[in-house]
């Protein structure tokens, strides 16, 4: 790829190796369509534990570089072993060392736990010694790699070099906050650059803060998005940094891997279908209901949800809408691991409905590709959601998304009762009533036949392939190489 502008994805999620949740998916999709573009893309990402023999089952040839790489950190020389694969043409170099050992997702942030994602960005600005490849730009995302930007703004030794970097905001609630002692010593950075104006945050560290202000360029990961964190309402104390930084802030839409998410082909599903033959679609409902103990002769809509069970997911609306979901006239199958009272609450409910209710707790990857075929009816009542994948597969498998009008979701699903017809339900206001007038409106509309396909058709037509925001980032990363 001669000429082409060289970007190195940092990233402690990749699908299908790491993936928790919708970062994972970009990072496992959107570089091939960089690729594609004609972008000279290679990621970097930590060897948790458990993720090389996710890379040996998949078959996947592997080579351990000859040379480590180090980062100095809290006066000493942490090295990592670098580990080179290929997918689908990207080179993918995993970090294998201690510092990856632990959890990839500590529950509390401190020095000790916060330590591994700053070693973390240093040896990714270290490992162009080990592979020959100096990128131009350094693409990070989210908390976990936004001490990349500030080291190359703030570092004694990195802020030398020169280096520009995209700040990619996948999910703004989690900003990697923790006590700026012993960090601020350790870490390398400037003293100064624990002021107001760049990564302190009311007495703490604040690493997606140092990130953005920090960043040549920040983008996130849709339109919608965009202009929401810039309000308090949206982001609170954040809000006004994100609106400092606003001019070089974008919103590029989500897409996802449409070859790996694909109801012809999906190898995960019982039967396989398409637009001109939905009847595969029929046996995966019936095997989502023999398989969720419910009557399989049933006429009624299957309402389907996949998700993290956090309170950002609006699953509390859910819970509080538990009285009522039995009288809709449809089953209901949720999927999903998270917090312990959503937990509990579905477990509640389904044991009190085990006629209609069904909740599988966990993470569950071929489980949610039968629950995205055989479902009719998607539900996704999120507080906030910055772009939500989850939407665009199930709109992908012809399940109708009931979705509530914010980020994202916004962007994607159009209501079928607008003007001109849409290809999902809709609703504006964050309460119960809200989320129960969109889905009473799906379940009746899913009962009659003719106008159900109208809006299924149009949702499996819907565009949701990386190649135009492929095309986006590609413009921004030869900007600012230009
Ligand atoms: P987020 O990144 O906020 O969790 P997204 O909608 O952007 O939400 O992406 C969620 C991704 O994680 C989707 O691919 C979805 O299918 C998957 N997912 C979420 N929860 C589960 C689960 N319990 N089992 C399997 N896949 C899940």
């Amino acid at each position: 790829m001669t000429g082409a502008v060289k970007v190195l994805f940092v990233t402690t999620e990749i699908a299908p190796f790491s993936k928790v949740g919708g970062l994972g998916d970009v990072a496992g999709s959107l570089p091939k369509a960089l690729r594609q573009a004609g972008v000279d893309v290679r990621v970097v990402t930590p060897a948790w534990p458990g993720v090389l023999d996710k890379v040996a089952a998949a078959g996947l040839k592997t080579t351990i570089l000859p040379q480590h790489v180090c980062a100095a950190y809290n006066w000493e020389i942490r090295e990592a072993a670098v580990i080179r694969t290929e997918v689908d043409g990207v080179p993918i170099y995993f970090l294998r060392a201690e510092d990856y050992n632990g959890d990839m997702y500590p529950p509390q942030l401190n020095f000790w736990s916060a330590s591994p994602f700053a070693v973390f960005c240093m040896q990714a600005l270290e490992l162009h010694r080990a592979i020959d490849w100096t990128p131009d730009i350094y693409h990070c995302h989210d908390w976990t790699s936004a001490f990349l930007p500030c080291a190359l703004a703030w570092h004694r030794h990195y802020r030398q070099k020169g280096g520009r970097s995209v700040m990619t905001l996948h999910n703004v609630a989690y900003q990697g906050v923790f006590e700026p002692d012993p960090f601020m010593l350790a870490s390398g950075l400037e003293p100064w650059c624990f002021s107001p104006s760049t990564m302190e945050f009311y007495g703490q560290v604040n690493l997606l803060k140092g990130g953005i202000v920090a960043a040549t360029a920040v983008t996130t990961v849709s339109p919608t998005y965009a202009s929401e964190i810039q309000t308090y309402e949206s982001t609170r104390e954040l809000s006004g940094v994100i609106y400092q930084q606003r001019h070089k802030l974008r919103g590029i839409l989500n897409g996802i891997d449409t070859v790996y998410w694909n109801p012809e082909r999906d190898p995960m599903i019982p039967e396989r279908y398409s637009l001109k033959k939905m009847s595969g679609k029929d046996l995966c409902r019936e095997e989502l209901l023999r398989k969720s103990g419910f009557d399989v002769k049933t006429q009624d809509p299957i309402v389907v949800c996949v998700s993290r069970l956090v309170e950002q997911k609006g699953f509390h609306l859910v819970l509080e809408a538990m009285d009522v979901l039995p009288t809709l006239g449809a089953k209901f199958v949720f999927l999903g691991s998270g917090h312990d009272w959503l937990e509990d609450g579905l477990t509640q409910a389904a044991a009190a409905h085990p006629d209609c209710i069904k909740f599988f707790k966990g993470y569950d990857e071929p489980l949610s590709h039968l629950l995205y075929a055989g479902g009719n009816i998607f539900l996704m009542p999120s507080v906030f959601e910055p772009c939500g994948l989850s939407q665009m597969i199930s709109m992908r498998y012809g399940t109708i998304p009931v979705v509530r009008e914010v980020g994202g979701l916004r962007d994607t699903v159009t209501d079928a009762d607008s003007p001109g017809g849409g290809d999902g339900f809709t609703f504006l206001t964050c309460d119960r009533d809200g989320m129960l007038w969109a889905l009473s409106r799906a379940i009746e509309r899913c009962r009659n036949g003719a106008a159900w396909q109208q809006i299924v058709s149009r949702a499996m037509q819907q565009d949701f392939t990386w190649n135009r925001s492929a095309g986006l980032y590609k413009a921004l990363y030869q900007e600012m190489t230009a």
